[in-house]
């Protein structure tokens, strides 16, 4: 028999940083129209042991407790923030995001393993981006981004995803074996709650852009991740399937599914259900977005809404080796040098 499963959770950010780096980017944000005035890289201090104690209180503790081994690890979400300032306030900020990551991940190597922000900025070329990305892959061992549809945060004042001005986004992804996970930030469009509202739309839009476009025609192996289920996309599977055929468009599972994916970030049991019915168990991968946008414990259960890894435990849709694809199997195929990081480790 197979050795055992690797819990391999696709999802999880940097949400509990030294408060040093908040503090730093209060600075940089308060002296936007103000360059000289910007806090020097140098002035933020964080000590390895700062590091440790941030993760083995919070994100090592949970995993510990719930069972997972291994997350992917990225800069905080909503922290990215791209609509604030230009390309060089995101460029330095980005760059001070990944190391961090990349030392969490030196720190606790069998636990974290990095995926980049990019520092991206609204109207700037997202070929600006492609430094920090191959940097990021290089020197700190990067498996992943994370890909800001929206920089302008829910003014979407950005070309859809299958436009031809992310393409060199995409030429260096499929160059590095790398995929995307699709993630807003922020929210500065008061209509848009960050969590509850901005993401969930964005992910349904990213999906969208992708059925109306030939985009994995031109690059047949990219691969996207979408996440927090996929947001209304696998609810309304049926919906999507019928726009697919009025536009004339190939059936869903050959137009799309090799090259999207979903990520189990739904936190109740239902959903999780409902989602590992409609997706291919091929397209799905566990994740659970720990510790993020929901911390709060489901009185209904009695256990933390973002424990996915109850909801999968308890599903009686995916049983037996569909269960390993979910938790392992999917990730190192979608991630290949994760695969390759985990090898070299003998796992
Ligand atoms: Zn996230």
């Amino acid at each position: 028999m197979s050795q055992q499963t690797l819990i391999i959770d696709c999802h999880g950010h940097y949400t509990t940083a030294p408060k040093a780096l908040e503090t730093w980017r209060s600075r940089q944000v308060a002296a936007l129209n103000d360059p000289a005035n910007r806090p020097r890289v140098a002035e933020l201090v964080i000590s390895d042991d700062e590091l440790r104690e941030s993760i083995e209180t919070n994100q090592l503790r949970l995993m510990r407790e719930r069972g997972s081994d291994l997350t992917i690890f990225s800069p905080r979400a909503s922290f990215m923030a791209h609509h604030i300032g230009d390309f060089e306030v995101s460029s330095t900020w980005a760059a001070i995001c990944n190391e961090l990551c990349y030392r969490v991940s030196q720190l606790f190597p069998d636990h974290f393993i990095p995926a980049a922000m990019l520092p991206q900025s609204p109207g700037v070329d997202p070929a600006t981006c492609i430094p920090e990305l191959e940097r990021c892959v290089r020197d700190y061992g990067n498996v992943g981004i994370n890909l800001n549809p929206d920089p302008s945060g829910g003014h979407w004042t950005s070309p859809p995803l299958s436009d031809r001005a992310w393409y060199p986004i995409y030429e260096k992804m499929v160059e590095h074996n790398i995929p995307a996970m699709i993630h807003v930030s922020t929210s500065c469009n008061s209509c848009f709650h960050t969590t509850g509202a901005h993401y969930l739309n964005a992910d349904t839009t990213a999906f969208m852009q992708c059925l109306t476009s030939d985009l994995f025609k031109d690059f047949p192996t990219l691969k996207f991740i979408i996440p927090h289920g996929g947001g209304a996309v696998p609810y309304h599977w049926g919906r999507f399937r019928g726009l697919a055929q009025e536009l004339k468009k190939p059936l869903l599972k050959d137009h799309l599914l090799n090259n999207i994916f979903f990520d189990t970030c739904v936190y109740h049991q239902p959903g999780i259900d409902l989602l590992t019915k409609v997706i291919p168990v091929d397209n799905i991968l566990f994740a659970s977005e720990m510790i993020g946008a929901v911390r709060g414990i489901d009185p209904e259960t009695g256990h933390y809404f973002d424990d996915t890894k109850r909801y999968i435990e308890a599903s009686t849709i995916v049983v037996g080796d569909d269960r390993h694809k979910i938790y392992e199997g999917n990730a190192r195929r979608v991630f290949p040098r994760l695969d390759a990081a985990l090898k070299a480790r003998g796992r």
